[in-house]
């Protein structure tokens, strides 16, 4: 998404020259106007570290309305610029790196921080006339550096590519749309910077970065409504979207974990989680081309499109087999701190520290009685039960 913002803003600023004098303005007030859709996103989600990312941005561009639309050559604008070039990255991966913790809370303020610490520290070294300072932000990173063809100095350089990184391997930990929007918004930043001397085009890449921003929003806000945050299945609207668009023929599985009120009682709450996380694993790899979904709790569902029963159960059962068959291993809370003391206690739970759990299936196919998903899913849910009362751990049609 970002790489396809960034194209399309670089064909902006191919097109710009093209635009209308009398139009001009959009491109100087684009960026207060995806500001202020993206912040009013911001706000109705409570998504804290995006709108601090969409005013850093904001800032970076105002301050080049006050400071750098006469050049960076002088004293000033070359501090401004270099603080920019340095801080912006670093507070868009600082943001990456911060927990969502929404926007009006002493988190939010804490936040703001990050933007106004940098602000004042700037405001400071221009009142100051901290010439030193600035000559050594634009200094070589070090002896014999090539010089490059961008006026962004390497300090800030330097700031961007570890930004982007920091941000990258976030979004890959995460695996979350919001911090490759972090990502992208750095990168946009960059080329906004590289572009310093051209208004236009540094307009153009600060909006892209904001639209880059409200865009990762709007992707994570779909993403939470579809996608299981436990398990990382499908959830239940998911499937009843899924459920309206099926076929003539299909069949539905309804899963269960076995005793599963017991295994809690027994091990916690926390393991019966991770239970469920190695359950789903399992459930999104089933074979035929099943597509699983947590329909709640404990209970998956699984749908093949296409497919009748009969064709299903060799893969359902392999998967009641995977799934019985499969030991975890506890990351035992109570694990001993002190290295001797560990070793003995670990030691003598060698092997007795892992649990397994069954699942029981229900299996119904569309056909003339069970017509629509509803029904079909009520048949399986019988199943199910039939299964349970069979002795559990089985499929059953
Ligand atoms: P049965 O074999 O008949 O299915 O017995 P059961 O105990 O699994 O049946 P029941 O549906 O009564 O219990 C489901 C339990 O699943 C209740 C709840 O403690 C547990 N559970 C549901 N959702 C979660 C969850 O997200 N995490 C954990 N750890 N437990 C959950
Ligand atoms: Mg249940
Ligand atoms: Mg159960």
């Amino acid at each position: 998404m970002p790489a396809l913002v960034l194209v399309a803003a670089q064909l902006a600023v191919s097109y710009a020259t093209a635009l209308a004098p009398s139009l001009a303005g959009i491109k100087t007030y684009a960026p207060y106007f995806v500001l202020a859709a993206g912040g009013a996103l911001c706000l109705a989600f409570n998504r804290g570290r995006a709108l601090f990312a969409l005013l850093a941005l904001i800032t970076a561009y105002a301050a080049h309305g006050w400071f750098l639309s006469r050049g960076i050559a002088a004293f000033q604008p070359r501090t401004v610029y270099a603080a920019l070039c340095i801080f912006v990255p670093m507070a868009l991966a600082a943001l990456a790196l911060l927990d969502e913790r929404g926007t009006f809370n002493r988190y939010g303020i804490a936040r703001l921080a990050l933007i106004a610490i940098p602000a004042a520290f700037t405001a400071w070294m221009v009142a100051a006339g901290k010439t030193m300072t600035t000559a050594w932000a634009y200094a070589p990173l070090f002896e014999g550096a090539p010089v490059l063809g961008t006026p962004i100095p390497q300090l800030g350089l330097a700031a961007i590519a570890i930004g982007l990184l920091i941000a990258l391997a976030r979004a890959v930990i995460a695996d979350s749309a919001i911090e490759i929007g972090f990502a992208g918004a750095i990168a946009a930043f960059a080329l906004a910077a590289h572009s310093v001397n051209a208004r236009e085009i540094y307009a153009i890449f600060i909006t892209a970065g904001e639209l880059i921003v409200t865009i990762a929003v709007l992707q994570d806000t779909f993403r939470m409504a579809f996608r299981d945050e436990l398990t990382g299945l499908p959830s239940r609207r998911a499937l009843n979207e899924q459920l309206r668009a099926l076929g003539r023929r299909y069949t539905v599985a309804m899963l269960d974990v076995d005793h599963f009120k017991n295994f809690n009682d027994t091990y916690g709450h926390d393991v019966g989680d991770q239970v469920l996380k190695m359950v789903a694993s399992r459930m999104a790899r089933v074979g035929g081309h099943g597509k699983a979904y947590r329909y709640g709790g404990e209970e998956f569902t699984i749908l093949y499109p296409g497919k009748d029963a009969a064709d299903t159960i060799v893969h359902l059962e392999a998967l009641r087999r995977e799934i019985a068959g499969y030991a975890m291993k506890l990351r035992s809370a109570s694990r001993p701190k002190q290295a001797k003391s560990g070793q003995r206690q670990r030691g003598a739970q060698r092997g007795g520290n892992a649990v397994s759990v069954t699942i029981s299936i229900g299996v119904a196919e569309r056909g003339a009685r069970l017509a629509t998903p509803e029904q079909v899913l009520r048949a399986a849910d019988k199943a199910l039960y039939r299964a349970k009362n069979k002795g559990r751990n089985q499929v059953s049609r």
